[in-house]
């Protein structure tokens, strides 16, 4: 058997043109659009290169992209004070604070300065009460574990009542997939067991999955014997295992990407997978959108 590929660079073009087409109806009915600010201190390459696909994105689907770049010396104080700024700036409807933050400054203390209207990455502790709450409270998902959810719904797997195992409990993913799945209503009511290194015969747990969700960080964790035949498999895991030419400059060379999972063996046994890279990547920065555009349409009560 071979499994269906669950394709994030796919599901990431419907959903963005479904922004896109919403920011324009907004924009055509009350003359705004969503405006997103992107802060970022420092010149670190990794974190330059996420901002600048943020904003990209943001702009292709019309949207008011800010990127505001800080020195790398900014004071925390003078970093709290543009954080004010922004939550009082009418025109900016979602506030991302690009991490890691240099030393001098507190993580914690900056993200949960954002106003939480304006929190779309949905970190602030608010946001992560209102998810756990679900319902008419949750306001915007961590972006990850959004993108997960839209994975699953999107490839027509059935979650009413599936068996969804999770692997990690990390606040980024684990966590908040978990108490996605599990609360009652469309593209969850599912019955979640989340896995992690405390946990005895992960094996068994595994194997009794409909939907396995896996975010651990090690490569090939996984085995193809966990899987249960026909299972959706969601492979979060990121792990650079090597380096190999670029295809496109072959003098330059790449990161070889793997996932927790035994890829080649899984799509043998699986119902469905996603692939590393090219499965949940694409879906984060997507969800991103979707939670700024979310959060301007509660401004405006539509
Ligand atoms: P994390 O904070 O390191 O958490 C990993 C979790 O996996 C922990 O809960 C840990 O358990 C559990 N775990 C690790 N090894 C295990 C083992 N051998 N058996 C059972 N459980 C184990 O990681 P994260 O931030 O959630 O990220 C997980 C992976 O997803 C990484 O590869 C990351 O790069 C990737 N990721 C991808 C995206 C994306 O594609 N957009 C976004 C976020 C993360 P304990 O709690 O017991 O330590």
């Amino acid at each position: 058997m071979t499994a269906k590929l669950i394709k994030g660079t796919e599901i990431r073009e419907e959903i963005l043109e479904e922004i896109t087409k919403e920011v324009k109806n907004i924009k055509d009915k009350h003359g705004v659009v969503p405006g997103l600010v992107t802060i970022l201190v420092g010149a670190n390459p990794a974190s330059l290169s996420y901002v600048t696909l943020k904003i990209k994105t943001a702009h292709r689907v019309g949207f008011n992209e800010v990127q505001d770049s800080q020195p790398v010396d900014i004071s925390e104080a003078d970093l709290l004070a543009l954080i004010d700024k922004y939550n009082n700036d009418d025109a900016i409807n979602g506030i991302l604070v690009q991490l890691p933050l240099p030393g001098h400054i507190d993580d914690k203390k900056i993200l949960n300065a954002i106003d939480p209207d304006k929190d779309v990455d949905g970190f602030h502790p608010i946001n992560v009460g209102r998810l756990m709450i679900g319902g008419d409270e949750l306001k915007f998902p961590p972006c990850t574990p959004a993108g997960i959810q839209e994975l699953i719904v999107r490839s027509g797997m059935e979650t009413n009542g599936a068996e969804v195992v999770v692997v990690g409990r990390s606040n980024i993913v684990g966590k908040p997939i978990a108490n996605m799945m599990l609360q009652k209503g469309a593209g969850a009511n599912s019955t979640v067991t989340v896995i992690h290194t405390g946990t005895k015969d992960m094996a068994s747990h595994c194997k009794r999955a409909d939907i396995l969700i896996v975010a651990a960080g090690v490569p090939d964790l996984v085995k193809p014997e966990w899987i249960k035949p026909g299972a959706c498999v969601i492979d979060v895991g990121v792990n650079r295992v090597g380096e190999k030419p670029s295809k496109k400059d072959p003098n330059k060379m790449v990161a070889i990407l793997k996932g927790d999972v035994d890829f080649d063996k899984a799509k043998e046994i699986a119902g469905s997978i996603t692939p590393v890279p090219g499965g949940v990547g694409p879906m984060t920065i997507t969800m991103l959108m979707k939670n700024t555009l979310k959060s301007l349409k509660f401004k405006l009560g539509i």
